[in-house]
């Protein structure tokens, strides 16, 4: 898989203006999404994987093989980011979900040791308001025992019948097959007709 930094920016219209499918990735800053990137590219610095939470404050768009756009959104629920900054975060991700037509896949992330945040859930809300096909990506997944990841994804599942959940881990290698089907299915999902 070829994948190339194309831009940081938190400008909705100094995006790139083609008809190149989206594959947005969402989730609370520090839930592991510049790892899975980095994992998902086998790229070991495309993204920048960062210690210290509340980072990642832009939209970062890569191209991947010329054919698809992978999107990098900016982590929500960082405690330390002010109200004037979460406000702005907000209103950047809802523009950039409503109005963003080449969006095919979102790929929702979040914490197995958390399970769906309060956060995650209003996430959630939204995609299910916007109509956007969406799948949950349950991250450090290394972090459950056996019985307490069953659980958690039997309870996923009932809640959420409709929607792909896919377990993962970033330290455990092997793991981006599930992920990569979703990512293709989602590129060659056909448009919504607008
Ligand atoms: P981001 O803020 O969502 O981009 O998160 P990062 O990719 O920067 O990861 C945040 C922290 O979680 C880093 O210390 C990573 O090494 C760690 N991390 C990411 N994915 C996993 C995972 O699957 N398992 C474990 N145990 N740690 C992870």
């Amino acid at each position: 898989m070829n994948s190339e930094f194309v831009s940081s920016t938190v400008d909705l219209d100094r995006l790139p203006q083609n008809d190149k499918p989206h594959i947005a990735m969402v989730g609370r800053s520090n839930v592991g999404k510049s790892s899975l990137i980095n994992a998902l590219t086998q790229r070991t610095n495309l993204a920048r994987v960062s210690g210290s939470p509340g980072r990642t404050q832009t939209m970062n768009l890569y191209a991947i093989d010329n054919g698809f756009y992978l999107m990098d959104l900016p982590g929500y629920g960082y405690a330390k980011t002010s109200q004037e900054q979460r406000v702005v975060f907000a209103d950047m991700l809802d523009r950039y979900l409503a109005e963003t037509k080449q969006l095919k896949l979102v790929l929702l992330i979040i914490d197995a040791r958390l399970g769906p945040t309060a956060y995650d859930q209003e996430m959630i809300e939204k995609l299910f308001s916007y109509e956007l096909p969406f799948a949950i990506i349950v991250n450090k997944i290394d972090k459950l025992k056996k019985a307490e990841e069953a659980s958690l994804l039997k309870s996923l599942g009932e809640y959420y019948p409709d929607v792909q959940i896919i377990p993962h881990s970033n330290v455990e290698k092997g793991k981006r097959d599930v992920i990569l089907r979703a990512i293709e299915e989602g590129v060659s999902r056909i448009p919504f007709l607008t």
